[in-house]
């Protein structure tokens, strides 16, 4: 049986063999062939990527690597989802520098918040301090795709024009002098030339007299100073010093800046006009806000020639990149009205975990910081608290603190409130935060925002242990609670979330799913307090509140 099996013995030769040598060098031949051809397809491939590499570094290379005045529209062939993309990640991070400076953010913290925003959204123009055309590209796209995004209505053109200069600030602030030399050079900001280290040592007296003689200088040196207080002497010595310091000093043609001449921010000497460093950054940042207002303007005729030819493509797009959010999937939001300072607290059990946990951290601590504030502040007003009662509500509970008295409160957290609400800014009546945000955030030890389905379970090595005990305080034990935490555990967020919801309202779920904290609330409220009696119960503890 086994013989049977065998292979017959061939010998070499047979008709078997040499059919097989002859299939063997045909498929050597093909794979030969094959190989060759893979090679040229990856040599052309490769070519055709390095021609375009090439040509990108030979278009957007006239800018400063980190900076573009963006005078010269990109004309690349890209996709409309390519367009689409660059169009929301541009916005997202002009969101992100409006809702910082909304919240108090300055100097090195907006700086913070500025990269971290370009970073996420994949919008730098270098990689690793080099310059990198496919980002400069990207950037470039992205801010024409929002300028026209941006154009048609006076409240998108301002919000776009402020948050594009602080960008560019930024951009700018980041360069070394030669790369800002550059970037002057290429975008004809002519007249302007660094005063060489020799000429500032002829001219060190006369640079430091005009320096001494400078009150707006004075006074600038006195805000850098933490007690604000500036003798004599120290302020000599600090013009002294400046004086000799070749980098703070340019020359330019006097015709260039006889209005600078006129309010002595330049300085006429030995027929020449000097300025500092300062006043250079403040007339390249007013020279690029009037470039922007004019690109602006002119962006509306241009919005208008393509709206009809790209009515299936573009303008869809770009008509709907300012009323994008990331998908709630949820829109409804209370009436103004419907919530008052005293019905927080009253409806306290309608409140999601996170908020409870944010509400929890307010009230013991006297103050939430930006992410936590935001994240609370919207959602109030999802829930109905209208903006006289919010600004009520968090200047009540912030100067229950000492570090913040009335003042303090009007000059720094105001504004976020009246933002939240579109009364600053750009104007927006900004939808509350979705889960989806809340989840994406990433809260630091300090904050009191996020998921806590999350940020109680990732990363977090108890087992589950503090969203246990949380949920204890929901009167949710044993196997629920068991059920939640694993379902968290495994990164099932907003079920948990629901889960918890079906665990405190005798097994009622919601249908649709937990997409927003303020969905959840109005659920909540259907269930516990269904509109006859919420009304009731909202009425009464209105009339409580007007009484006390
Ligand atoms: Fe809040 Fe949504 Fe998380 Fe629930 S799933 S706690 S509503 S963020």
């Amino acid at each position: 049986m086994g013989k049977q099996c065998e292979p017959p013995n061939r010998a070499p030769g047979t008709i078997f063999e040499i059919r097989r040598g002859q299939l063997a060098a045909r498929s050597r031949d093909t794979a030969t062939r094959d190989g060759a051809m893979l090679g040229a397809l990856k040599t052309n491939r490769r070519r055709d990527r390095d021609r375009a590499k090439a040509e990108l570094e030979r278009k957007y290379r006239g800018n400063a690597a980190r900076l573009d005045a963006y005078n010269t529209a990109p004309d690349d062939e890209r996709s409309i989802e390519y367009l689409e993309r660059a169009a929301l990640d541009r916005y997202a991070v002009l969101r992100a520098i409006d809702d910082a400076r909304s919240g108090g953010k300055r100097d090195e913290e907006l700086k913070r918040a500025i990269a971290s925003a370009e970073e996420e959204h994949d919008m730098r123009r270098t990689t690793r301090g080099t310059f990198d055309a496919e980002g400069a590209a990207r950037d470039a796209t992205s801010h024409f795709l929002l300028r026209l995004a941006s154009c048609r209505s006076e409240e998108h053109r301002r919000w776009f024009r402020e948050n594009e200069l602080e960008l560019f600030k930024y951009r700018y602030g980041e360069l070394s002098l030669d790369a800002k030399m550059e970037f002057m050079r290429a975008n004809g900001f002519n007249g302007y030339a660094r005063a060489s280290e020799k000429e500032v040592r002829e001219r060190r007296d006369d640079l430091r007299d005009v320096l001494m003689a400078d009150n707006e200088y004075r006074q600038m040196c006195r805000s850098l100073k933490t007690d604000g207080y500036l003798g004599a002497r120290e302020y000599e010595a600090i013009c002294v010093k400046d004086a000799s310091d070749a980098s703070s000093w340019f020359v330019v043609g006097f015709e260039e800046v006889c209005s600078l001449v006129r309010s002595r921010r330049a300085y006429l000497i030995g027929g020449n006009a000097w300025i500092r460093k300062e006043t250079l950054e403040q007339l390249v940042f007013g020279r690029f806000k009037t470039m922007l207002n004019k690109m602006v303007a002119e962006a509306i005729t241009l919005f208008k020639k393509f709206e009809e030819k790209e009515a299936h493509r573009l303008t869809p797009l770009l008509k709907s990149v300012h009323n994008r959010r990331s998908g709630s999937g949820y829109d409804f939001q209370g009436e103004d009205g419907t919530m008052s300072i005293a019905g927080i607290e009253a409806t306290q059990e309608s409140f999601p975990l996170c908020m409870r946990q944010l509400y929890k951290a307010l009230k013991e601590k006297h103050h939430l910081t930006h992410g936590g504030r935001r994240q609370l502040q919207l959602y109030l007003k999802g829930i109905g608290l209208p903006l006289d009662q919010a600004l009520v509500f968090w200047k009540t509970e912030f100067t229950k603190s000492p570090d913040c008295s009335a003042e303090k409160f009007e000059k720094d957290y105001a504004y976020g409130i009246r933002h939240a609400y579109g009364k600053e800014g750009k104007r927006v009546n900004y939808t509350p935060h979705a889960c989806g945000q809340c989840i994406a955030a990433d809260p630091g030890v300090k904050d009191a925002h996020g998921c806590p389905f999350k940020t109680l379970t990732s990363g977090v090595k108890d087992n589950g242990a503090r969203l246990h005990e949380l949920l204890g305080t929901l009167k949710i034990s044993g196997a629920k609670s068991h059920a939640i935490v694993e379902k968290a555990t495994n990164m099932h967020y907003q079920i948990a979330c629901g889960m918890t919801f079906a665990a405190i309202h005798d097994g009622v779920e919601i249908e649709a799913g937990v997409h927003t904290p303020h969905q959840y609330f109005h659920e909540s409220r259907k269930i516990l307090a269904p509109p006859t009696t919420n009304e009731a119960v909202l009425g009464e503890v209105n009339a409580q509140s007007v009484a006390a």
